[in-house]
């Protein structure tokens, strides 16, 4: 199995590189951010919950995430892998996964962590608000708000990686091509190990 943790500060470009990814590798794109906007879309309770959080550029309750994915690996218990695209976000949530994937047999092979500056990720956030219509990525404060939290709250999640040896870093500057370019080379080496 090919268990990948894609990580990054909000407009890093996650979500793209993952389609891509999944494509090529034949994985399972699961990413807690799509999940929780289908929720909204549904209108349901924990929805109309996470909404509260998202739409002040707080992390949502590490319980309903972790729930979520639970859901999903069980679902898909017959994956060749995954790509975790936004999940983990904290420390609480990286060892609640390895401890999931602990009963599926297969650890995470390795985190991949895109690099942008943060005037290049405001101006990305900013554009794909316009563009998507997602409330959190229109207002300048909950932009600033989401890279805050990303420091306080997210960045010790790739310390819980270095620590396992598992953490690769990619400059996510440059075309999309060239950035999964990249991202190939670090993956066909882990796989090549
Ligand atoms: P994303 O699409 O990954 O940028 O996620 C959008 C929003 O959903 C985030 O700003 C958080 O409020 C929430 N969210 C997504 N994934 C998580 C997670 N793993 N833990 C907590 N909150 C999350």
């Amino acid at each position: 199995m090919l268990n990948i943790v894609l990580f990054g500060p909000p407009g890093a470009g996650k979500g793209t590189q993952s389609q891509y990814i999944i494509e090529k590798y034949n994985l399972i794109h699961l990413a807690t951010g799509d999940m929780l906007r289908a929720e909204i879309s549904e209108k349901t309770q924990m929805g109309l919950e996470a909404k509260k959080f998202i739409d002040k550029g707080q992390l949502v309750p590490d319980e309903t995430v972790i729930g979520m994915i639970a859901h999903k690996l069980e679902k898909h218990s017959n994956a060749s892998g995954f790509v975790f695209d936004g999940f983990p976000r904290t420390t609480v949530q990286a060892a609640k996964l390895d401890e999931m994937l602990q009963k599926h047999g297969a650890p995470i092979s390795l985190m991949i962590s895109l690099e942008v500056g943060k005037d290049e990720l405001i101006a990305r956030l900013l554009n794909r608000g316009k563009i998507s219509g997602r409330t959190d990525d229109q207002s300048e404060s909950t932009i600033r708000r989401r890279l805050e939290v990303y420091n306080t709250e997210t960045l010790p999640v790739m310390d819980y990686y270095k620590k396992q040896g598992k953490y690769r870093e990619i400059y996510g500057m440059g075309t999309i091509e060239e950035i999964f370019q990249r991202i190939c080379k670090v993956i066909d080496e882990t796989k090549g190990k």
